[in-house]
């Protein structure tokens, strides 16, 4: 109850973009590759992904296509918002963006494609790059028309995903703010700022893949139920079953009729009460208004609490 009572008072809802507004399955548009042939750069993304749970590394091994042997692969080390690094047949294999390559001191083309780019470095050599991209799910653009219909003021996107891919989602989408290139601990900040800013209450919604932190942070974390991971779960206060973003519409209409029911029922029974009271003590309330006050209201009450089961849900 205190969660619903908390989404009827939300002004401003954060999104996360992989896996929330977008499918988080990605397709593999182009691999560029330098030396190495693309069907092998590919085999080393795939298996140095092996052990990560983000949408982009089962993107990379549902390309690849073949069973995985794990046993290839050691030294796996996932960064977060960066991407991984491992040893594959005992060469270091590091795919990840920019900021990984940067973080690893490797020079690495820019790409011009549009699209999430995974830079790869092998045996500490720059060896090209895969591009992949995601397309937003379905009915996401009339779940952001609907929540502000539905009163919520300011929707936000935050990514770790390059601008160019960030800005593209947003304007499809209609969001009002959009933040790119974060990693974890910013979009922590950057959650830390909006809740300064803004009035009403703040609802963040993701997947928990590198955003857990800001499931707890929020006044409201709602996490998708099937595609996220179990952190996310456990973090958040909602749980979106099916992962469609237009219930969580639904959810704050739910909770704005419900608050308005439990107010009006708050407000009629103490004023009937109080009015027998004062009736009784003139000495005009007879028994029949008595039984009224108690159990008239309470049927009134529980018939009037129906009304949140009309709630449409469109
Ligand atoms: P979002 O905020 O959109 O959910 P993330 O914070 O999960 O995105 O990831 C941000 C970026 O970090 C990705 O776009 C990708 O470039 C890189 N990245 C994160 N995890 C991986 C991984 N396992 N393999 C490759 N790249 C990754
Ligand atoms: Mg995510």
């Amino acid at each position: 109850s205190n969660y619903l009572e908390t989404l009827s008072q939300v002004k401003t809802v954060v999104y996360d973009k992989t896996g929330t507004l977008t499918k988080g399955v990605f397709e593999v548009t182009a691999v560029h590759h330098s030396d190495m042939d693309e069907q092998k750069l590919l085999e080393y993304a795939a298996l140095a992904e092996c052990a990560s749970s983000h949408p982009i590394s089962k993107s990379l091994q549902r390309a690849y296509g073949r069973p995985i042997d794990r046993s290839r692969v050691t030294d796996v080390q996932e960064l977060s918002g960066r991407g991984v690094t491992a040893k594959v047949d005992g060469v270091s294999v590091a795919a990840g963006n920019s900021k990984l390559m940067e973080q690893l001191g490797i020079p690495y083309h820019d790409c011009r494609s549009v699209g999430t780019i995974i830079h790869m470095a092998v045996d500490g050599r720059y060896a090209g790059h895969i591009v992949i991209s995601d397309v937003v799910k379905p009915h996401a653009k009339e779940a952001i028309a609907a929540l502000h219909r539905a009163g919520v003021e300011k929707t936000v996107m935050l990514t770790g995903d390059v601008k160019k891919v960030a800005d593209a989602v947003a304007s499809e989408l209609g969001v009002d703010e959009v933040h790119s290139d974060l990693l974890p601990a910013d979009k922590v900040g950057k959650v830390e700022e909006l809740l300064r800013q803004q009035h009403g209450k703040l609802a963040f919604v993701g997947d928990g893949i590198n955003d857990a932190p800001v499931l707890m942070r929020a006044d409201i974390g709602i996490a998708m139920g099937a595609l996220g991971s179990d952190a996310a779960i456990e973090a958040a206060d909602i749980v979106l079953m099916d992962d469609a973003p237009s219930k969580l519409a639904l959810a704050v209409r739910l909770s704005r009729r419900t608050m308005k029911i439990v107010w009006q029922n708050v407000i009629f029974a103490l004023a009937v009460k109080a009015l027998v009271l004062v009736l009784g003590a003139t000495g005009d309330a007879n028994m029949w208004i008595a039984v009224f006050a108690d159990v008239g209201v309470l049927v009134l009450a529980i018939l009037n609490a129906m009304r949140a089961l009309l709630v449409p849900k469109h």
